[in-house]
């Protein structure tokens, strides 16, 4: 890429939790993708979400031989949606790309995602293609997961869809508009529409440390996807009701003609405590999975009537940046 060609500006927003151990290499790949495509005017914002290991003094060094080089730290553990939003509304850059920091994003592409926002798109979504050491659980429930997506909320995410994304200041703009907790950047950048490209790519083996999102956060991610974006689940729960109780009439009736009024003559023999149990059990399980369901909603609903930040940052603790940067 040449000089002429480039944003004005871009900001690279990284979120990191834990990744002491790898991000030195990362960092280094990341600046010389930079250099090597003649990328002066950039700053890269590590988002500190409420590591333990030393992952902040690190950034914060390098903070110091470069003020480029940003660390944004919370102050406390809030999640990578959170983290990745955090950055987001700080980044000052024409572009904004945000990138995994554990190495599986490969930042050999980022001139590409440019080189699309060059041709007009305003948001350009990485894909992965497959994911190198991700296990079962993962590859399925992702699976299972953009396909149930699809069907229930009538919006199309595109599978493998990943947070190494860039976006226009035009879409942060109104990115940041959205308010709501619980939430999955993805599935909002995607909301909010504008052109799109996508990028596909092979997703690298994390290089050290550990994966911070593990199946019971992925679960809660997927839940919390579905519930903030559709409210089909409930109705799910209502038609199956519905049909549960038809049939239930249906065989109430049936062994109220034969048993009752015709004196069982296909030899049934249903005692009145079997059809009551099996009746009742039914019915107690459509109760109990439409009260989990509507727990979810309710749960949602409360998250977002407390109108908490999503984030919280720490200043003393981050580097470039001041009390009233964020607005
Ligand atoms: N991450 C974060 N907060 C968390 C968990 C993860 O900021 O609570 C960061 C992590 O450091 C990494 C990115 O989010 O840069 C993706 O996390 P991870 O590799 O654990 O998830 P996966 O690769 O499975 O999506
Ligand atoms: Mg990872």
């Amino acid at each position: 890429m040449s000089e002429k060609d480039q944003p004005a500006s871009i900001s690279i927003v990284v979120p990191v939790y834990n990744e002491a151990a790898g991000l030195a290499k990362f960092n280094d790949s990341l600046v010389d993708v930079l250099k090597r495509n003649h990328i002066s005017n950039f700053e890269i914002i590590y988002c500190d979400d409420g590591s333990q290991d030393n992952t902040a003094e690190l950034i914060r060094s390098w903070n110091v031989k470069n003020p480029r080089f940003k660390l944004l730290s919370l102050s406390r553990n809030f999640g990578k949606e959170s983290a990745l939003t955090a950055g987001i509304s700080l980044a000052k850059g024409e572009v904004i790309v945000t990138i995994d920091g554990d190495g599986q994003h490969p930042v050999e592409l980022l001139p590409e995602f440019i080189v699309e926002w060059q041709k007009g798109s305003k948001v350009v979504v990485g894909i992965r293609l497959t994911n190198d050491g991700a296990g079962w659980f993962k590859t399925w429930g992702s699976k299972l997961f953009y396909n149930l997506f699809n069907h229930l909320t009538g919006q199309r995410l595109e599978p493998g869809s990943s947070d190494y994304r860039l976006i226009d200041q035009t879409v942060r703009h109104e990115f940041l508009k959205l308010k709501e907790s619980d939430r999955i950047t993805r599935g909002l950048i995607d909301w909010l529409g504008f052109n799109r490209s996508y990028i596909y790519f092979h997703a690298k083996v994390r290089e050290a440390g550990e994966v911070g999102y593990g199946k019971r956060q992925l679960i809660k991610l997927a839940t919390n996807t579905f519930v903030s974006l559709s409210p089909k689940p409930l109705y799910m729960f209502g038609y199956l009701g519905v049909i549960i109780t038809g049939l239930s009439l249906i065989v109430g009736l049936a062994v109220l003609f034969e048993q009752v009024l015709l004196g069982d003559p296909l030899a049934w023999k249903f005692t009145g405590t079997a059809m009551l149990s099996i009746m009742l059990l039914f019915l107690i399980g459509i109760v109990l999975m439409s009260q989990g369901i509507l727990s979810l909603y309710v749960s949602n609903i409360q998250a977002q009537s407390k109108r908490r930040p999503l984030f919280v940052i720490d200043y003393d603790k981050s580097a470039g940046y001041k009390n009233n940067d964020v607005n």
